[in-house]
């Protein structure tokens, strides 16, 4: 691709899921030129606005690569799997047949059981160990007889690569900082990629994402820039447009009704939450940082959308007979809404999990293939894997309500996350479980600006279920509560 575009599958890669691929010498085959380091994220409820700054330097991040303190990595998934498949080609013992399907998989049943593969081109591969690295749909899994739980987002995440203004140099920070905003139809997210162009994931009602795709890239442009800053009720009248107007309506007219909102919501026109920024030149205005920059444009062919759901296979190596020396891993064994930027840092971790059983087992001169060797992998994965989709499903559904009570327990939790900066670090370090070796657990768990804020949302998601039973009346007992927890914390 040329240096100014970018393809719209981009993924955040957490510092472990980093260090792994330098450690495996992935990372330095990665070009650095396509890669964007965010060291801040805001991330804010978009019927409160209730909102939380997480900063690299707060959780005492420092880097030693000559960059500054940065929270995430963002890169094209394009980028890191040539990445991969150049430092496999250069790996010896390592053979690639590409352009090939896995045709069908077969048990051999006269000699041991192993699998048998069998590929598009012919092939035919008897398998020590079968690893099913092949996605949602896994072949792997169902040869295995595996049963996979979860259920089906009433949602669709939009992507695609949005152009803007570069930042203003000595007077904002540069494009470091990644945005989400919580609407109750699913979260919009901003990822920066260069200093002028960002990726973007909207997860929302098939019904609006359907007429999002398909109407002009600037009208997406604009009702991007909406969605960061108009109140709830403006961008519900606007969804309708959109889905009642398709055929007729221009960047104009939507642009128009936008101007119109933010002036019945009294949005100043110098403020960054007007669509006037977009003219603006000179001295920015000076909430320019609490949101993105403004979207200029939609890069050519780079709108898609994709079904969200979430699943969790039953294990994670086949049992018995018919699944006997077979294991899973990434998207194979589970899937996740995009909105904690998850999926592939999980898979990550996976494969990490699964080379150091392998690795272990052939030390000992053990069977790679046998139940032995590859019980520690799902011992170290199945239940950290099952607590990050279990807190990214809560969240998806505490910000789907907009029940006052709900709309208040989360927003109160989130402010009071906000003010404690031990209480916001410790997350961000931990990710919400219980306070370890700090430098141990970024080592093993790594941080993601999105699974941050999912776990300290998911502190104030704990309150829901208490307000909706005792009422009101609970609100002081359960900012008390929040703050000895907070108080405590600090103490440790
Ligand atoms: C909008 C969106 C945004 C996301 N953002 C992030 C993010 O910021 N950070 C993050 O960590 N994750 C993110 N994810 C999740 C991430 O993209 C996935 O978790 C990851 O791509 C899964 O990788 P995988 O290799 O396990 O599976 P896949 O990417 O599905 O790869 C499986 C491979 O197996 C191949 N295959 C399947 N069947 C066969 C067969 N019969 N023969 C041969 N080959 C076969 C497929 O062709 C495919 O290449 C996002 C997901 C979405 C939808």
């Amino acid at each position: 691709m040329p240096q100014d575009a970018f393809s719209n599958r981009v993924s955040s890669l957490t510092n472990a899921s980093r260090k792994f691929l330098s450690d495996i010498g992935a990372w330095s085959r990665v070009d650095e030129s396509r890669v964007a380091r965010i060291e801040e994220m805001q991330v804010w409820d978009g019927v409160s606005d209730a909102s939380i700054t997480f900063n690299a330097n707060e959780a005492g991040i420092s880097m030693k690569d000559g960059h500054a303190a940065y929270m995430t990595t963002m890169t094209e998934n394009l980028n890191l799997q040539r990445a991969l498949i150049r430092t496999l080609d250069s790996t010896s013992g390592v053979n690639i047949i590409d352009n090939t399907k896995v045709s069908s998989i077969v048990k051999d049943t006269e000699n041991g059981g192993w699998p048998i593969v069998h590929t598009s081109s012919g092939g035919t591969f008897r398998a020590r160990l079968l690893v099913g690295a092949d996605g949602p749909n896994s072949p792997v899994r169902k040869f295995a007889g595996i049963e996979s739980y979860g259920w089906a987002y009433d949602t669709r995440a939009i992507v695609a690569t949005l152009y803007h203004a570069p930042r203003v140099e000595g007077l904002q920070n540069p494009n470091t900082t990644a945005y989400q905003r919580f609407l109750p139809t699913g979260p919009i997210a901003f990822l920066p990629l260069s200093s002028t162009a960002s990726s973007f994931v909207w997860s929302t009602k098939p019904a609006i994402a359907a007429a999002l795709t398909n109407v002009d890239g600037q009208i997406l442009a604009h009702m991007i820039n909406a969605a960061f800053r108009l109140p709830e009720v403006s961008l519900r009248h606007l969804y309708r447009v959109i889905m009642e107007e398709q055929e007729n309506l221009t960047p104009e007219m939507i642009l128009e009704e936008i101007r119109w909102r933010e002036r019945s919501h009294s949005i100043d026109q110098y403020s960054a939450y007007s669509s006037y920024a977009t003219e603006a030149l000179g001295v920015p205005a000076d909430d320019a940082d609490l949101v993105p920059p403004v979207v200029k444009s939609v890069q050519e062919g780079t709108v898609a959308s994709f079904p969200l759901r979430l699943s969790h296979a039953d294990s994670y190596i086949g049992e018995d007979e018919r699944g006997a020396r077979t294991a899973l891993l990434g998207d194979a064994a589970h899937t996740t809404h995009p909105l904690a930027g998850q999926g592939l840092n999980m898979g990550l971790g996976d494969a990490q999990a699964l080379a150091d059983a392998i690795n272990d087992a052939v030390l000992v001169g053990g069977d790679i293939g046998s139940r032995t060797a590859l019980l520690p992998y799902t011992r170290s994965r199945y239940f950290e894997n099952h607590k990050l989709l279990s807190v990214v499903d809560k969240l998806h559904k505490l910000y789907g309500s907009t029940l006052p009570p709900v709309v208040w327990a989360r927003s109160v939790g989130l402010e009071v996350v906000n003010e404690l900066d031990v209480l916001k670090a410790a997350i961000m370090i931990s990710a919400g479980s219980n306070l370890g070796s700090l430098k141990e657990r970024v080592g093993r768990q790594g941080v993601s600006p999105w699974s941050v804020a999912a776990t300290g949302v998911e502190i104030a998601g704990g309150l829901v279920d208490a307000v909706n039973l005792v009422g009101r009346t609970f609100q002081g007992t359960v900012s008390a509560g929040l703050r000895s927890v907070a108080e405590s914390m600090e103490r440790r």
